[in-house]
């Protein structure tokens, strides 16, 4: 599928559900009601699938809120997995992966991304309201099992982070994994939170001088660097400093059946009255395309309602 702005777009994010285990400052409201239900069923999930399969969608990354909190998540991704071989991936914050890593590898899952802010146990509490140790377990499971690609995700936050970026940053010395830091976006109503506390990339590149450019990846928001003799590399995601907006490949389906074109628009495609019917299904999802937008408005001060733990990320 190309847009009108003659971007193809290949890679698909489906948040499972908007629950969670955690509830981050930046991300969810700290009063969110996890008992909501407005999940859609493994059935209509099944059917997204399928469509953007049809539709040219090379890679598909199972999200949240946490996806791993989704009931009976393995058996569904065991099912949809098997449609076809592409990349399938999974954003998570590691906390159950101790248990669940195993099986999401047998289930056809190859990249698996972990969020870890920090390292110290106090201030990951503070952030999360969460125990360190179970995503340190879960990333270390991941590392045993083996996965195609493994990497980190850790937000930049003013007042925690820097003491943590070349902590964070090592793994890549030891381990086979890209450990990427991103920029706080302002978003819904955790949005004041992520403009009191942005951090830039640019910071990263201050403290840890030996990083040199490595191979890039195409589409990617990540722009990469590596220490010398490391396994994996560092990267950088600059949605604040730096738009990549013309290089954007992707959409989003949020857990309650909306099609986001784009994260930090407000405009959403319902997809629910359409979830049973694959011919409307794949026409709707296309003139959502269609009115992709050309680039985010976030540097004027431009910020979406719905809140980042209702979309994935
Ligand atoms: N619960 C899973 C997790 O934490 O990985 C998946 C959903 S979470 C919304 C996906 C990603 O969005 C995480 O890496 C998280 O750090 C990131 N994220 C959440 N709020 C953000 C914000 N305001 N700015 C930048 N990234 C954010
Ligand atoms: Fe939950 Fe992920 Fe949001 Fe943290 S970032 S509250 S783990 S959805």
């Amino acid at each position: 599928m190309i847009d009108k702005f003659d971007r193809k777009i290949t890679y698909a994010r489906i948040s499972l559900t908007e629950k969670c285990n955690l509830k981050c400052k930046y991300c969810m409201p700290q009063d969110f009601c996890n008992a909501k239900n407005n999940e859609l069923s493994d059935e209509e999930i099944k059917n997204i699938v399928k469509a953007l399969l049809n539709l040219g969608i090379n890679k598909i990354r199972f999200t949240g809120g946490e996806p791993l909190m989704r009931k009976n998540v393995i058996e569904l991704l065991n099912e949809v997995c098997s449609f076809a071989q592409i990349d399938w991936a999974i954003t998570t914050n590691g906390t159950t992966l101790k248990h669940n890593a195993l099986a999401l590898k047998k289930a056809g899952i190859k990249h698996i991304n972990i969020s870890l802010d920090t390292l110290n146990s106090q201030d990951y509490k503070n952030l999360t309201g969460a125990d360190l140790q179970n995503a340190l377990d879960g990333f270390y499971k991941v590392l045993d099992v083996g996965f195609e690609k493994i990497k980190i995700n850790a937000v930049l936050i003013k007042g925690i982070s820097e003491k943590q970026i070349e902590n964070l940053a090592k793994l890549t010395l030891k381990y086979n994994v890209d450990v990427r830091f991103i920029e706080l976006m302002p978003i819904g109503q955790c949005a004041e939170y992520s403009k009191e506390h942005l951090l830039k990339a640019s910071y990263v590149l201050e403290i840890l001088k030996d990083l040199k450019i490595a191979n890039q990846d195409a589409h990617a928001p990540a722009k990469y660097y590596k220490f010398n003799g490391a396994m994996g590399r560092v990267g950088l995601i600059t949605p604040m400093s730096c738009n990549f907006c013309s290089e954007c490949n992707r959409i989003r389906i949020t857990a309650d059946g909306k099609l986001k074109p784009c994260l930090h628009s407000d405009i959403e495609i319902d997809l629910c009255d359409v979830l049973h019917n694959q011919d409307l299904l794949e026409k709707r999802m296309q003139q959502a395309i269609n009115i992709k937008p050309e680039r985010h408005y976030l540097n004027e001060n431009i910020y979406i309602k719905r809140n980042m733990s209702c979309i994935g990320g």
